[in-house]
């Protein structure tokens, strides 16, 4: 939808250097701050994901302003996936590799219904780990993980390729 990635485009941020030497950061923020643009974005997603979803799960931290207005938008459930640590347990974790550390993300398997179709949101895919520990938190929790939705791909850094083939992949903007 050329639409949605025009829109994209037309705010949000590159930064150099940020947040160490070498990284270009893509700020999705000026999104979240453009008002009736916002709005439009939001109520443009949910006619194309209406009917088609069951519930949709936001990454933290910028997935959550993502996720959070297209399910009430839809009226369907909203779910957390968070960095380790920040949900009281019952949790699944998931540990994935980054470059020079691990990272965990988690989930409370209660609010994801069996066989739910979820919708899972996030502003960035870049290597894809993150996505990946999403997709497993989802379908450990009995769900189905139906689709991932980033603003923005970083083609370099090849994740889609490492998600499973199972899961559809839709980004609005590549870079
Ligand atoms: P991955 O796990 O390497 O695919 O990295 C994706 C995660 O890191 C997402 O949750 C993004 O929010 C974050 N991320 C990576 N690169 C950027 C960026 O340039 N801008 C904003 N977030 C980023």
């Amino acid at each position: 939808p050329s639409e949605l990635g025009e829109l994209v485009t037309s705010h949000m941020r590159e930064i150099p250097d940020f947040p160490t030497l070498g990284v270009l950061f893509r700020d999705i923020s000026p999104l979240f701050a453009a008002g009736e643009d916002f709005a439009r974005f939001i109520r443009m997603l949910a006619a194309h994901y209406r009917g088609r979803i069951d519930a949709i799960a936001g990454l933290e931290s910028r997935g959550f302003p993502l996720a959070a207005p297209l399910a009430v938008e839809l009226g369907l459930p909203m779910i957390m996936i968070r960095k380790a640590g920040k949900l009281p347990g019952p949790v699944l974790r998931e540990d994935y590799e980054l470059e020079y550390a691990t990272a965990s993300m988690e989930i409370q398997p209660f609010t994801v219904a069996e066989d739910q179709r979820v919708l899972i949101v996030d502003d960035v895919l870049a290597t894809g780990g993150t996505a990946n520990a999403s997709i497993n938190l989802i379908e450990r929790s009995g769900g189905i993980a139906q689709e991932f939705l980033v603003l923005m791909e970083l083609t370099d850094l090849g994740g889609r390729a490492r998600l499973p083939e199972r899961v559809a992949c839709q980004a609005l903007l590549t870079l």
